[in-house]
C-alpha cells in the first residue's frame, strides 16, 4: 500500500527519473521538477549538456535499470540501441596495448543519451502517482529554521511566476550545479568537499560512416597514455546507424580554437591520438553535427554523509553527490546503483524518516568510494592534476598499470576487470592471489 506521503524531486535527468521511479512504489504523490521544456523526442537538452558526448551504460547500470523498467532494454533495442558484448565488440587501445578481444559474459548498451533518457521518460509518464512539470527552476527550499527542516521548494517558471510546493521528502537530483550545494553553503553550512582538478575537455561530433565489412568493432576507444599522452578518443556507433565520435584531453591539451578553426579541425585532432585507427574511420566519414563541447574542470564528490547539520527532509542522489571521471563511463550505472540501494532502505522502512536519508547517504559512500579511488588513480599519473593524493598511490598505479598491460595478454584478469569496470565485482576482484601472482610474474619476466 502506498504511504500518504508526497515527494518532490529536483531535476528530472536520470538520477531525479530513476528516483522518481522508485518512490513511486512507496509514495501516493511523486513531482519531479525539471528546468527544461519538455523534450519533444529523443534530442540533446539544453539543462544535460554532457549528453551530447558518448554515454555507454554499463552492465550492472543497463540490469539495474531492467529491474526498475521491466523490458526497456527491448525498448532501447527495438529503436536501434545496439547491444554488445563488452569484451568481443570493443576494441580498446589503453595504456600503449589493444585489449584482448573474445566473446564474454557481459554486455554494455550503446545509444545516445537522449535516447537512453527518452525511453526512461515515457515509462515514467506512464506512472499514474508521477508527474513531470517542465520549465519550472526550483530556485529556493522552503524551510523551518527552528527544526532545521526543508518543508518545500520555491519554483519559478519560464513566466516568471513564483510558487511553493510542500513535500515530505524533497530529493535534489540537480547534478553538479546542484541547488543544495548553493543553498547550504549561503547559510554556512559547511559540505566537506573533495575536489581533482583534470581540466578535461570533450568534443564530440554525429557521424555517417561508409559500409565496411571489415569492420569488428562497435566501439573503438583510443586512450591516452598517461603521463606524456593526454588525448584519447572513442568512436561509438549508436540509433539510426550513426557513429558518435568523441575527442578528449586532460589538462587542456585540446586546443579549441584548432578544432573549430574549418571543418578539418575536428580530423586533424585524430593524428594526435596514440593510434590513427579513428582517423582512418573519419576521412571517409560524413558529419551529421555540429562540434559539441564540454569541459569538466574538476572532479567533485560533496561528502553530504559528513555534515552533522544537514536539514531533515533532504536527500541528494546522482551527479549532486559525486561527478566522477568520465574516463570508464561510470556515473549513470552510480546513479543506479543508488536508486537501487534507496528503493531496499523504503522497503525496509515503514516511513521516511532521517535515520533513513543517512542510512543512503552511508551507502551512496559505499557505491562511490571504489569507483572514485580507481579514477583518480588514473587522473593522478599526471603531474598537472590537482587533489588530495590517495594513500599508496604509486603501488595503485603500478598494480593498476601491470592489470591494464595484462589485459592484452591474459582473458582471466581482464575478464575481471571489466567485471570491476562495470560495477559488478569489488575492486578486490583485482587483489586475488592468482591475478597478484600474474602481476609480480610479469615485472619480474618482463
Ligand atoms: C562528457 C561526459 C561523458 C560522460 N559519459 C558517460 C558514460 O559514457 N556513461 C555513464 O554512465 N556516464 C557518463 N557520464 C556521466 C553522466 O552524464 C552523469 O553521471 C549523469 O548525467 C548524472 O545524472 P544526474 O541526473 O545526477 O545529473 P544530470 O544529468 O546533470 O541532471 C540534472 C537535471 O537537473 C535539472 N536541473 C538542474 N538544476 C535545476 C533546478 N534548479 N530546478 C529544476 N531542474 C534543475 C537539469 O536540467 C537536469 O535535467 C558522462 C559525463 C560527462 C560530463
Amino acid at each position: 500500500m502506498l504511504r500518504k506521503e508526497k515527494a518532490v524531486i529536483i531535476g528530472g535527468g536520470i538520477s531525479g527519473k530513476l528516483a522518481a521511479r522508485v518512490l513511486s512504489d512507496f509514495f501516493q504523490e511523486v513531482i519531479i521538477l525539471e528546468r527544461d521544456p519538455e523534450p519533444q523526442g529523443p534530442v540533446p537538452r539544453k539543462g544535460t549538456p554532457q549528453g551530447e558526448h558518448i554515454h555507454a551504460l554499463l552492465f550492472a547500470g543497463a540490469n539495474g535499470l531492467e529491474e526498475l523498467f521491466p523490458g526497456i532494454t527491448e525498448k532501447f533495442n527495438a529503436s536501434g540501441a545496439v547491444k554488445i558484448n563488452s569484451t568481443q565488440d570493443v576494441a580498446w587501445f589503453h595504456h600503449g596495448v589493444w585489449k584482448l578481444r573474445f566473446v564474454g559474459d557481459y554486455t554494455t548498451i550503446l545509444q545516445t543519451r537522449p535516447h537512453l533518457e527518452w525511453h526512461i521518460e515515457q515509462y515514467i509518464k506512464s506512472l499514474p502517482n508521477v508527474t513531470i512539470h517542465y520549465s519550472q527552476i526550483v530556485r529556493n527550499y522552503l524551510y523551518i529554521e527552528e527544526e532545521n527542516r526543508i518543508t518545500g521548494v520555491e519554483i519559478i517558471d519560464c513566466s516568471d511566476s513564483i510558487r511553493t510546493i510542500n513535500a515530505d521528502l524533497i530529493i535534489d537530483a540537480s547534478g553538479v550545479s546542484s541547488l543544495s550545494s548553493r543553498w547550504l553553503n549561503k547559510r554556512e553550512v559547511h559540505i566537506p568537499e573533495e575536489q581533482v582538478k583534470i581540466d578535461l575537455s570533450y568534443f564530440t561530433k554525429t557521424l555517417q560512416l561508409p559500409d565496411n565489412r571489415n569492420r569488428d568493432w562497435a566501439i573503438k576507444l583510443v586512450y591516452p597514455n598517461p603521463p606524456l599522452e593526454k588525448i584519447g578518443g572513442g568512436i561509438s556507433k549508436v540509433e539510426g546507424n550513426r557513429y558518435l565520435v568523441t575527442f578528449m584531453g586532460y589538462h587542456n591539451e585540446i586546443n579549441e580554437k584548432e578544432i573549430l578553426k574549418n571543418d578539418n579541425g575536428f580530423i586533424e585532432i585524430a593524428k594526435k591520438l596514440p593510434k590513427l585507427d579513428i582517423y582512418q574511420e573519419l576521412k571517409d566519414a560524413t558529419a551529421l553535427s555540429g562540434t559539441s563541447i564540454y569541459r569538466v574542470p574538476n572532479i567533485i564528490w560533496r561528502r553530504f554523509d559528513k555534515v552533522n547539520n544537514l536539514p531533515t527532509g533532504l536527500l541528494l542522489i546522482g551527479d549532486t553527490i559525486c561527478r566522477i571521471d568520465p574516463f570508464f563511463g561510470q556515473g549513470m550505472s552510480i546513479a543506479v546503483l543508488e536508486a537501487l540501494a534507496l528503493k531496499k532502505l523504503l522497503t525496509n522502512h515503514n516511513q521516511t524518516n532521517q535515520q533513513m536519508i543517512e542510512t543512503f547517504h552511508q551507502q551512496a559512500v559505499k557505491i562511490i568510494t571504489p569507483i572514485w579511488n580507481m579514477v583518480i588513480t588514473e587522473d593522478f599519473r599526471y603531474p598537472a592534476t590537482i587533489g588530495k593524493k590517495p594513500a599508496g598511490l604509486s603501488i595503485q598505479q603500478w598494480y593498476a598499470k601491470n592489470i591494464f598491460l595484462l589485459s592484452s595478454q591474459n582473458q582471466d584478469i581482464y575478464n575481471s576487470f571489466i567485471k570491476v569496470m562495470h560495477l559488478l565485482s569489488p575492486t578486490s576482484t583485482l587483489m586475488h592471489p592468482r591475478i597478484i601472482k600474474s602481476v609480480l610474474k610479469r615485472t619480474i619476466y618482463k
